[in-house]
């Protein structure tokens, strides 16, 4: 069995701030579920726990909502990792990005430049595709039913199944059909999901 090192590097405890960062123990480099912000009181940003760009193989972007997105451009400073989202996710978040700096662009670590940089190192997927991420690593995309162009995303490490759900919502709305939570096989190994007190 495949030993993961699995680091809540925001999220954990609180709502919004999404980040968690998972990686094969006996590799270099591992794999990134979202990197939100939140905001405090006074508009001012709260960062999630850093990870070195080198250090990541992959990004995989749930949705565009800023608690799951807004601090992803900060990582595209140096050695920019590739980040899977849906077509939707990646043409929202571009929007989001932008309205982050109007609203405390003074406070937050990243500017117009790394926001293109972001989008130039995206990898856009689709709902029941499955990506070979690296010669180990697999990943397939689910309908996570939560915004358009929300996903659940199976990761595959070395055997390893970890669902990360991101927000995510069973039953169907005016605008989208619940997640595709049919699609997720019964044995994954570790589940990462929102839990909303
Ligand atoms: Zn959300």
């Amino acid at each position: 069995m495949t030993d993961l090192m699995i680091r809540v590097l925001g999220g954990g405890g609180e709502v919004g701030r999404m980040a968690i960062f998972v990686k094969d123990a006996n590799s270099d480099r591992g794999f990134l579920f979202d990197y939100g912000v939140n905001f405090d009181e006074n508009d001012r940003p709260v960062m999630p726990g850093h990870v070195r760009p080198r250090d990541i193989a992959a990004v995989f972007l749930s949705h565009a909502h800023l608690d799951h997105c807004g601090a992803l451009p900060s990582l595209y400073v140096s050695s920019p990792p590739p980040v899977y989202a849906t077509p939707l996710t990646l043409e929202l978040a571009d929007i989001m990005f932008k309205d982050a700096i109007k609203l405390s662009g003074y406070y937050l670590p990243y500017e117009d430049e790394e926001i293109k940089a972001v989008l130039e190192h995206a990898i856009p997927v689709t709902y029941g595709e499955d990506v070979d991420v690296t010669r180990d690593v697999r990943a397939s995309i689910i309908n996570a039913g939560h915004v358009p162009g929300s996903m659940l995303t199976l990761l595959e490490i070395n055997g390893a199944r970890v669902l990360f759900t991101g927000d995510f919502n069973l039953a169907p709305s005016n605008l989208l059909r619940g997640a595709d939570i049919n699609n997720v096989p019964r044995d994954v190994d570790v589940v990462i999901m929102e839990a909303h007190t």
